[in-house]
């Protein structure tokens, strides 16, 4: 191959961003450094992909040459590994684009997470989430050469690029014969291990036998001499010839091609590390064939065992990646699942398809639709199997996942109750905010006479955990599920009910019949109804402005009070999110309720004619908005009164 002209090199600095991956990556690869070969080989199978791809709408671009490969090359005498594809290769402006800066949504955010990661193990699990890349080849290498050279574009418009991944890169035209894309490092000292066709090969197999392209490796082969059999004099005499030969290294079929009995599971965990850039091991999988019927198409679907760092991104990219009788067509298949399904990672492959097809026509396929509810049922059916029977697997999965989980049954109303026998909550009876209680276990440890599923949300665990509606549920021994992921709001605005048995919020309305008090009870909040009713006027009359009406309550059995929406109304959980994320809600207020049995009722009755009547009905409103984990309009009034009355 052909100089660089130095002519037009140009010296560029490398994004802040790369630099600093680069040094990250260095240090933390150090223990893993084989893995630059899997990035560097991924890096050429999607090369591949993507020149098959294109050249099904323009075969020109092939040249000639469809008979797409990997080599991967080593040279003991200059210290070099290469490896090389005859893909789609890169124009100048790619190069400075792809190789210049690390170029992924998100960048900046990975690396102030990093930064905050203290201990290097943290770290590892984030470089692990954001995938290795080309850069992994300085972890190995002094010096990093590319040239490539775009399919389509004459063989003067080749590029050069060097590095020695410090902080600038080099890059200028030269002339290339060969399309597509070669990378020669220079390696360091201490990773001349590589230069070793036993370890490559180890290496290869190990990471990358199920890429869909042949690896190809030049070995040295001892050839048998060709004289007869007679001629044993002569043969002793000529030593064995050794030559070079090509041999494909890997088994070169796409994996989710292969019978399942066929495939070991760290075959299905390198390839799940080769389309999902992860770096971790997949928590689980599922490989299905449909053929027979009216649809013939292959997934091969997994599930991380994290979550990564931009997954709650607007722009998080979905991980399936579509194929066509084994052509690559397009990643980020949104069609494919829905986006409560969007951790998923994978593969499908379809035969009814057409080659040509585009993301609009992917909108309104039918053919489409079929494939997405078979994704759909194979993905809840393996979280299905998880959740039965290996519940610690189910556990990580929820952990990471589960807030993703629950925007299900409102995104797909099909799959309601199947999605919902996978929620995990925590609750009342839990002894921490960790979500493991599902809505079975919740019925089959409901009290006598109670038929419907308590809830209360809040925009914290602990804010839940002390919510003053509680203390009723407490004292009968009901058990109530605290939500505070801000997804809950959604989820139970659409699962409003599970094996016949409703959820209901127990901050909204009144407190339900079935949990009311026996006739004594019943009798005494009467007599109190009409003892306190002229002080209930009273505050309503005071609070007017900023409630609906002020209520005793039959929840309430320590605290003084508390807010509940209406029946019909929007909670008041709900609307506070609702105007922080900035919408415009109706103007709504809250129903005050007020514990007779608390000493400041007391206290409110006998300053009814005083000033500070206003000052603490006041008072006993706010603490209820506080209480909710709510904002005070004016928290600087409150502090005032709150200090009024103390004194
Ligand atoms: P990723 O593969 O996740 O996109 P990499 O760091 O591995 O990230 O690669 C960065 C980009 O460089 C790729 O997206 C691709 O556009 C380009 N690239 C890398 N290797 C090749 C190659 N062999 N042929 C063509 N383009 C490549
Ligand atoms: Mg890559």
């Amino acid at each position: 191959m052909v100089k660089a002209q130095s002519a037009t090199t140009q010296k560029k600095k490398f994004a802040t961003e790369t630099k600093q991956v680069l040094e990250l990556f260095a240090k933390w690869l150090y223990q893993n450094k084989e893995i630059f070969l899997r990035e560097l080989i991924s890096n050429a199978s999607d090369a591949n992909d993507k020149l098959k791809m294109l050249a099904l709408k323009d075969e020109d671009l092939f040249a000639g040459d469809s008979d797409l490969k990997i080599w991967v090359m080593y040279n003991k005498a200059t210290k070099t590994l290469t490896v090389r594809d005859n893909g789609i290769g890169m124009s100048m402006d790619e190069v400075v684009e792809n190789l210049g800066t690390i170029a992924r949504s998100g960048t900046k955010q990975f690396i102030d997470q990093l930064s905050k990661a203290q201990s290097t193990d943290a770290n590892g699990q984030l470089i692990g989430q954001f995938g290795v890349g080309f850069y992994s080849a300085f972890v190995v290498s002094d010096r990093v050469e590319v040239r490539t050279l775009r399919a389509g574009l004459p063989g003067d418009q080749g590029v050069f690029w060097q590095s020695s991944g410090v902080d600038s890169y080099e890059v200028s035209a030269c002339e290339l014969t060969q399309r597509g894309t070669e990378i020669v490092m220079h390696l360091k000292e201490d990773a001349e291990e590589f230069l070793d066709e036993f370890r490559l090969r180890k290496i290869i197999t190990t990471y990358s036998d199920h890429i869909a392209y042949p690896i190809v490796m030049f070995v040295e082969k001892t050839v048998e001499s060709v004289a007869g059999q007679d001629d044993k004099e002569s043969k002793k005499d000529e030593k064995p010839r050794k030559e070079i030969q090509e041999e494909v290294v890997n088994q070169a079929n796409a994996i989710w091609t292969v019978p399942k009995k066929d495939i070991k599971d760290d075959e299905y965990e390198a390839f799940y590390k080769h389309v999902s850039h992860d770096f971790n091991q997949p928590l689980a999988w599922t490989h299905n064939k449909v053929e027979g019927g009216k649809l013939e198409y292959t997934s091969l679907l997994y599930l991380p065992s994290q979550a990564p760092f931009d997954l709650w991104n607007r722009e998080y990219k979905h991980g399936l990646k579509l194929y066509v009788q084994r052509v690559f067509i397009l990643d980020d298949a949104k069609n494919l699942l829905p986006t409560y399904l969007r951790f998923v990672k994978g593969v499908v492959d379809s035969n009814d398809l057409p080659l040509n097809v585009s993301r609009e026509v992917l909108q309104n396929s039918s053919t489409v639709d079929m494939i997405r509810s078979g994704c759909v049922k194979r993905v809840l059916d393996l979280l299905g199997y998880m959740a039965e029977n290996e519940s610690d697997k189910y556990q990580t999965f929820w952990d990471a996942f589960g807030a993703v989980l629950k925007e299900g049954p409102a995104e797909d109303f099909a799959n309601k109750d199947k999605i919902a026998e996978l929620l995990r909550f925590t609750s009342t009876r839990s002894e921490d905010s960790k979500q493991t209680l599902s809505l079975a276990s919740y019925v089959e440890g409901m009290v006598e006479g109670q038929d419907k599923i308590y809830y209360v949300i809040a925009d914290s665990y602990r804010a839940a955990k002390n919510s003053p509606h509680l203390e009723l549920f407490k004292n009968k021994g009901i058990d109530v599920l605290l939500l505070s992921d801000r997804v809950d709001e959604w989820l139970v605005s659409r699962l409003t009910e599970y094996k016949g048995k409703s959820l209901v919020s127990i901050a909204r309305g009144e407190v339900d019949e079935a949990l009311s008090m026996d006739d004594e009870e019943k009798a005494s909040i009467k007599a109190s109804e009409e003892a306190f009713s002229d002080v209930l006027k009273q505050a309503e009359t005071v609070l007017k402005e900023r409630v609906k009406s002020v209520r005793l309550s039959k929840r309430l059995t320590s605290s003084a009070s508390c807010i509940v929406a209406d029946e019909d109304e929007m909670s008041v959980n709900l609307r506070r999110m609702l105007i922080e994320s900035g919408q415009s809600v109706p103007e709504m207020k809250p129903i005050l309720e007020l514990n007779v049995k608390h000493p400041l009722m007391v206290r409110l009755k006998d300053e009814m004619q005083d000033e500070r009547f206003a000052d603490l009905a006041n008072v006993l409103l706010d603490q209820a908005i506080l209480a909710e984990g709510g904002q005070l309009e004016d928290p600087s009034a409150f502090v005032k009164r709150m200090n009024d009355l103390v004194s």
